[in-house]
């Protein structure tokens, strides 16, 4: 079947591959979006010929405009307006969104209101946001199509159960790279080893997240708010080996779960395929060859964003976006080498608390929280 995608963030990690996964696909891509990368967005845009493209960056925009003037027909647009028109475009199917950050939010609002069904890597859409999100999805009808090997693999466990079924969701995480280490030993690492991660390439923000288990923290939200789950339903395991992508224990004692080598491509392709399942070249899991496959119950006391991201799901209102917003300052000021790697949790728990909380937020408050919370990392 033929499909038109319109991907935002495609210059990135998961964009790269989900442009990979289209063309293997032959689905055509008719807007490409993505943050300041003009060269890297000038190729795919040469390549793949899309109706309308954005860069999130002015000036970045107006120059590529200016060097793909009279040389394709793309219309390229930027600024956040832009992003969201290639975001709702009309003759998308579907948008997938794997903007990185707050950034991703205004395009998941733009895409579920002009109807589109969203392929989702953004979680920080719903940790910022999850219920006004949430909201909009139903009242538009449309879904909201995991990308996140996790959540995806729940999605594909749920195909054999209904919502009010389940009775945990096991998330499996891999540890990250400092997995087993202790408070005093991973208190001054640099950007060089939280960059290490032992079993998925991915961008550098979620790639820090991973080591302070943060995006582990971040995706206990986003089940919540995906799944309609209480807090207390989802648990997390240590899984290092990342072939078990996650579980689902049903009320019957029945526990499901998806398997296969760690590749984004596969639970992306799932989410553009939806509804069917199509033949793919991914790599086969061969399970005589795997090692045993083990799980632990994670370390929060090491690792405290978790607890942190529990209080989320608890309290909800605007706590999301200012953990959000307070950790994409101490992520940036980490890689930065502004602060050591013991500094960023503490730091996003102090900002976050240090702003007003507010239940039942407006997207405008939303995005001061963001700033406020921000601001507050920033004055440390
Ligand atoms: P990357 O850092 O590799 O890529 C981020 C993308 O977002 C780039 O294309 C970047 O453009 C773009 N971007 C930045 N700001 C804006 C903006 N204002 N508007 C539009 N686009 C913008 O990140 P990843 O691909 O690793 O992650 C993307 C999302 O997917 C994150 O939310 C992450 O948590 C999630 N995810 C990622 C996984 C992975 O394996 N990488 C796995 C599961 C989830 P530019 O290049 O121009 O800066």
């Amino acid at each position: 079947m033929m499909k038109t995608l319109s991907v935002i963030g495609s210059t990135g990690s998961i964009g790269v591959q989900t442009l990979q996964v289209a063309e293997e696909r032959g689905y055509r891509v008719g807007g490409l979006a993505a943050g300041k990368n003009g060269r890297a967005l000038e190729e795919q845009i040469l390549r793949f010929r899309p109706r309308i493209a954005a860069l999130f960056d002015e000036a970045e925009g107006r120059a590529l405009k200016a060097r793909l003037d009279g040389v394709c027909d793309t219309g390229i647009l930027w600024g956040r307006e832009g992003v969201c028109r290639v975001a709702a475009m009309q003759e998308a199917d579907m948008t997938l969104n794997a903007a990185v950050g707050i950034a991703g939010l205004a395009p998941t609002v733009a895409a579920l209101t002009a109807g589109k069904p969203l392929a989702l890597a953004n979680k920080e859409s719903l940790v910022c946001a999850g219920a006004l999100v949430c909201r909009l999805a139903r009242e538009k009808g449309v879904p909201i199509l995991p990308v996140d090997s996790e959540h995806n693999a729940i999605f594909q466990c749920l195909q054999s159960g209904k919502g009010e079924e389940i009775e945990r969701i096991l998330l499996t995480a891999s540890g990250g790279p400092f997995f087993g280490k202790t408070a005093d030993e991973i208190e001054n690492m640099g950007p060089e080893q939280a960059l290490r991660h032992p079993s998925w390439s991915m961008g550098a923000k979620i790639t820090v997240d991973s080591a302070t288990m943060m995006n582990k923290g971040f995706e206990m939200i986003e089940a919540m708010y995906l799944f309609g789950v209480q807090p207390r339903q989802i648990q997390v395991l240590i899984h290092r080996e990342s072939i078990v992508h996650s579980l689902v224990e049903f009320r019957d004692g029945s526990v499901l779960a998806q398997l296969s080598p760690p590749d984004m491509r596969l639970p992306i392709q799932y989410a553009v395929d939806y509804p069917h399942r199509m033949p793919s070249a991914r790599q086969r899991l061969d399970l005589t060859k795997a090692a045993a496959l083990r799980f632990y119950p994670p370390d929060e006391t090491t690792f405290p964003a978790m607890s942190l991201c529990r209080e989320v799901m608890e309290r909800g209102g605007t706590l999301g976006a200012a953990v959000n917003g307070a950790n994409e300052a101490a992520v940036a000021a980490f890689l930065a080498k502004k602060i050591p790697f013991g500094r960023i949790t503490p730091l996003v728990c102090k900002a976050a608390h240090a702003v007003r909380w507010l239940p039942e937020p407006t997207l405008e408050e939303i995005y001061e929280t963001d700033r406020l919370a921000r601001a507050a990392v920033n004055l440390e």
